[in-house]
């Protein structure tokens, strides 16, 4: 199975199946067509293999309906030539110069002090973006060893300052856990954080979602996460890893989303499954990722999300994923194909 045959997966489902898939989307599968010159047969030849593959692209555009998240799929992206950097692995091991490396010297704490974990520890942000604004700062130093135990007590350690917070001041309610994993994802410092944050307003994003499932909930009388899996499940982009739901997401807002939620009461059960991804996104080449955790209603959120290679130069995300659809080459049937959870 691949994307460019969804309208006829679509066309398979039952009745009452096939209204919720378009209560939730708008489907578009095109035929966009290119005239190739004789003069440059050659250097497509040399670049994509066959001059059929940029003649005729098949195009998919998959709309939510509801959110107004928007994804135009088109696998011939990931052929395109691009700008190479050279990057060594071993680059990652050395700690000179490192300020994680000394975090009792080198960062301030948050005013309820540090909070120690066994793997990690936390800081305070030197320049916050929000009103309590912390980091949890791995012992290792090197992003790319991750360990099942670690990522566990990375969110205890997080859990436990999001109520440190609380305690201090109660209307610090909205929290927030980030993970930008190397530059491409946007870490300025190379080793291994997440960031944490509670503010007094939700964000705007996260405020407009809610809004949008309170809606879902009045007008269908049904719920907006579990019918927005069971779309997933019945295209067999669904799947229940340790009572949470993992979404290869079909609108995805850049390469290999997954949409995990799950009705647990502490988001630290989360850590099982996000190792698990984060395995299986090494597999399939994944050097770098965001990662977001949030609360919508009784849910929590995990999106975490493919930045690409840290030998591509160039940055991937432009002016069409900022104001427009965003432009993908992951099928996420393939994706899903590959991953084991
Ligand atoms: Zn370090």
């Amino acid at each position: 199975m691949d994307i460019t045959k969804i309208e006829q997966l679509i066309e398979k489902l039952s009745r009452n199946d096939k209204i919720l898939f378009n209560r939730f989307y708008s489907v578009r599968v095109y035929e966009s067509r290119s005239k190739v010159q004789k003069k440059v047969i050659s250097v497509i030849k040399r670049r994509f293999g066959s001059i059929k593959k940029i003649e005729y692209q098949e195009i998919v555009c998959i709309n939510n309906n509801l959110t107004g998240e928007g994804s135009l799929f088109n696998k011939l992206r990931s052929s395109r030539p691009m700008r190479k950097i050279k990057i060594n692995m071993h680059e990652f091991e050395k700690k000179e110069g490192c300020f994680f490396c000394d975090i009792m010297n080198k960062t301030p704490e948050d005013i309820f002090g540090r909070i120690k974990g066994k793997y990690c520890m936390t800081a305070s942000n030197l320049a916050k973006y929000d009103y309590f604004h912390g980091l949890i700062i791995f012992n290792e130093h090197n992003p790319f060893k991750i360990k099942k135990p670690w990522l566990k007590d990375y969110l205890e350690v997080a859990y436990k300052w999001f109520k440190k917070v609380e305690n201090i001041d109660r209307f610090a309610k909205y929290h927030f856990l980030i993970w930008n994993h190397l530059w491409k994802a946007g870490a300025s410092i190379v080793h291994g954080h997440m960031q944490i944050t509670s503010s007094k307003i939700q964000y705007g994003k996260i405020k407009k979602f809610e809004e949008i499932v309170s809606y879902y909930k009045r007008k269908y009388k049904s719920n907006y996460f579990l019918d927005l899996f069971k779309i997933h499940k019945n295209l067999g982009l669904g799947r229940k890893v340790d009572r949470c739901n993992v979404l290869f997401y079909l609108t995805p807002i850049k390469e290999k989303e997954i949409f995990i939620f799950t009705k647990e009461k502490s988001f630290i059960i989360l850590s099982n499954l996000i190792y698990k991804i984060i395995q299986n996104y090494i597999k399939v080449g994944v050097q770098s990722f965001n990662l977001a955790l949030f609360k919508i209603k009784d849910y929590w959120i995990v999106r975490i999300v493919d930045r690409g290679r840290l030998e591509n130069s160039h940055c991937d995300i432009g002016s069409m994923e900022l104001y427009g659809n965003s432009v993908i080459s992951t099928d996420p049937f393939v994706l899903a194909s590959k991953f084991k959870l």
